[in-house]
């Protein structure tokens, strides 16, 4: 749901609003991530620097791992992250991603107050980046997938993502096709539904509806608060989504 952290526009899952213990949000077009933590009135939060490769590599964020004592602001000394799922445990670290079309998805054990943030397009969803990050907060924080909160946020719709034949077979190869989210149009396109295919691998490992928040906003449709990868062919821009442990 449309909502604000103080004057910034924010989109949160209501799921995830009631714990008092996190902040979250996925974030609109041209607003930083600095931006939202300062009118969070966040004092030094970290802010791990990624590059996002379109993989399913996680990293499990900490304060020691990243060389900065709580509190400290991160600066250019900070190791870069290469990766699209970052999970941490740890109050005052920033789990975040960008995206412009592909699907960016926040988790929260709400038992063990851990969190994570995971960037899915086509590519990540086929190599079940958000499993891998389930995955490894079960090892590392001890997650039941009975107290995991999901939230997927605007990415490009089903309807408006027409994928070829080599990513089908990206998914079959993966062991992802057939499925009811990959619906051939014509003889070469399909329309693939990411958001769709990723609360299909939630349900699978175990998540249930009402733990599940999904955004219905497309990423393609709605530019005046989106920036679209596709449909601003050659324009730069994204927007963020966050995720932290207070
Ligand atoms: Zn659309």
């Amino acid at each position: 749901m449309l909502t604000q952290v103080e004057n910034l526009p924010i989109i949160q899952a209501p799921q995830l609003q009631r714990f008092d213990w996190l902040l979250h949000g996925f974030g609109l077009k041209d607003i930083s991530i600095e931006d939202y933590l300062r009118a969070a009135g966040l004092k030094n939060p970290v802010i791990p620097k990624t590059h996002q490769s379109h993989g399913n590599t996680v990293h499990v964020c900490s304060h020691h791992d990243l060389r900065l004592p709580a509190g400290s602001l991160a600066g250019s000394t900070n190791p870069v992250l290469e990766g699209d799922v970052f999970v941490t445990n740890q109050p005052g670290i920033v789990c975040w991603v960008r995206s412009a079309d592909c699907l960016p998805i926040l988790l929260a054990d709400r038992k063990n107050k851990a969190v994570a943030a995971v960037h899915a397009g086509w590519r990540g969803t086929a190599q079940k980046a958000i499993l891998a990050a389930i995955e490894t907060m079960q090892k590392q924080f001890h997650t039941q997938t009975s107290d995991v909160i999901a939230a997927l946020g605007p990415a490009i719709g089903g309807r408006c993502y027409h994928v070829g034949s080599d990513v089908v077979q990206i998914f079959k190869k993966s062991g992802l096709y057939p499925n009811p989210w990959l619906e051939q149009v014509d003889p070469t396109h399909w329309y693939l539904d990411i958001a769709y295919a990723n609360l299909h691998l939630l349900e699978e490992a175990g998540l249930t509806k009402e733990n599940i928040y999904l955004s219905l906003a497309c990423t393609a449709c709605d530019l005046e608060k989106f920036h679209s990868f596709r449909r601003e062919k050659g324009k730069r821009g994204e927007q963020v989504s966050f995720i932290l442990v207070r």
